[in-house]
């Protein structure tokens, strides 16, 4: 049953093969037996699951029933559930439950979804292996001595794992795409603005983005079609109709243009992974598609401009977090200044910290111009090189991430090796771009993520590039076989 598609699980729920209620505790009986192991998920949502399962079972029989309805799925932790703790897996938050849902989660209630429960993630996050959570790291299921990518990561090992057949993340700088290369999923992260941030708790505004993370391209349509849209309170929602997204997906490739961009297949990519994503396009010109390689200059400012622009958004959103009005508070304050460091001090974890202390420091009144103003120009010069690539090519396409899952506790000492764990995806997030990750194949049993980005708005197009390629292969269909 958990190796069903979301429209084979949708059929088998409308034609009464399955009840949504026996569904839903089938994955909770996975959860059950798994999640010991790989530590995806912080909570468990089995009472109120199983209630929405009973509310979908009635839509379902009595034929008023929607494409989703009944399918169960899991919430990254950073998305505000009513009623049930939302962490985003800081000892910060570990006390605070949701008065309200974030439009997301509101979104896909309203299709008739079923909340399975809430993933682990890196804190805030920040981090690009999971191993930032205050409830410890995730582990993949690929492999349980190595990290799952963040810092969706528990999101990931869900559905890697089938312990839930969909869930949702967030990219700020490719954490529904890193994540989703290291544990053989399809992840997508949407232009800025296709989905509304209100309720997700923020990490760096102008760059987060929520996203599916799904087993194919086809459910990741359909979750995007729920998720989608403008948002009256989110200001920086895009007013734009929101297309069916599965109606162009098997459309043909011939005459596709494919950019390469020669700054992704340089030093630092290990060899193994270049070559299993030069297999994967060569899939993609036998599907008709041509290809060029193009440029992207300023793709070596990347990393520098996140970290100065990404800590600096994080350092104003993150001083909510005061220990005065919801989350942490230290034991007996002597002043106010006291309950500030104390609640702050106690709450925060050590990366959390780190990009906290970057980003005030950025925006003090004596750098503000050297870094963050700096920063910002070369975001435009990131967001230019996309445009003029996209003059010649209609897709981007390069590898996800530069290794494979690596070893947990190898990067956790050295910052800026975790950092460039992320240095394919970053620039997609600061020039607002869609973008996603494909499986494309295997090096040493563990999975490799092909990248694709689109220009912008181009989601259905992404989602129709990535589905004709799922349908001439079968990576994506792989299970870790310890999850079978
Ligand atoms: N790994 C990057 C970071 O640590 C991106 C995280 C994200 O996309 N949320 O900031």
């Amino acid at each position: 049953m958990h190796n069903k598609t979301l429209s084979e699980l949708s059929a088998s729920l409308h034609n009464g093969d399955i009840s949504s209620v026996e569904l839903t505790q089938h994955y909770l009986d996975r959860i059950n037996t798994h999640n010991a192991e790989l530590n995806a998920f912080i909570t468990v949502t089995e009472d109120k699951a199983l209630e929405q399962a009973k509310a979908a079972d009635q839509l379902l029989q009595q034929k008023t029933a929607g494409a989703l309805t009944g399918i169960p799925l899991a919430h990254k932790d950073i998305f505000c559930t009513e009623g049930v703790r939302t962490s985003c897996a800081s000892k910060m938050l570990d006390n605070f439950i949701a008065p309200y849902n974030a439009t997301v989660v509101e979104k896909i209630n309203t299709a008739g979804m079923v909340t399975l429960g809430k993933t682990n993630m890196d804190e805030f996050a920040m981090g690009s292996s999971n191993e930032t959570s205050f409830y410890g790291p995730v582990k993949n299921p690929w492999d349980t001595n190595r990290v799952p990518g963040g810092s969706s990561g528990g999101s990931a090992a869900a559905v890697a794992a089938k312990l839930a057949p969909i869930a949702t993340g967030t990219d700020t700088g490719g954490s529904i795409r890193q994540p989703a290369s290291l544990c053989n999923l399809t992840g997508l992260k949407p232009t800025y603005g296709r989905i509304s941030r209100y309720g997700m708790i923020a990490f760096a505004s102008s760059l987060d983005q929520a996203g599916p993370m799904a087993n194919n391209a086809e459910d990741a349509a359909m979750l995007l079609n729920a998720m989608a849209g403008f948002d009256q309170r989110d200001s920086t929602s895009v007013e734009r109709d929101v297309p069916d997204y599965t109606a162009n997906i098997n459309d043909s490739l011939e005459g596709l243009k494919i950019g390469l961009p020669k700054e992704f297949f340089g030093e630092g990519l290990d060899s193994d992974v270049e070559a299993t994503v030069e297999a994967a396009i060569k899939t993609y010109e036998s599907l008709g598609a041509t290809i060029k390689e193009i440029t992207l200059p300023n793709t070596g400012l990347a990393v520098p401009t996140y970290y100065v622009v990404a800590p600096a958004e994080c350092s104003s959103n993150l001083s909510r977090m005061d220990g005065v009005r919801f989350g942490h508070r230290c034991d007996d304050p002597k002043d106010l200044t006291d309950l500030y460091e104390r609640s702050r001090g106690e709450g925060f974890g050590v990366e959390v910290k780190r990009r906290i202390m970057t980003g005030a420091y950025a925006l003090s009144a004596g750098y503000y111009d050297a870094y963050y103003l700096k920063a910002q120009q070369c975001r435009r010069l990131i967001s230019n090189d996309f445009q003029q690539a996209f003059n010649d090519v209609d897709v981007i396409m390069g590898p996800t991430a530069p290794t494979t899952a690596f070893n947990l506790g190898d990067k956790t000492d050295d910052p800026v090796a975790m950092y460039l764990a992320d240095i394919y995806t970053i620039s997609t997030n600061l020039a607002g771009l869609p973008g996603m990750s494909i499986p494309a194949g295997f090096v040493k049993g563990l999975p490799v993520g092909l990248q694709l980005i689109g220009n912008y708005f181009d989601e259905a197009r992404l989602l129709n590039i990535a589905n004709r390629y799922q349908q001439n292969t079968d990576w994506h269909k792989q299970t870790p076989d310890a999850f079978k």
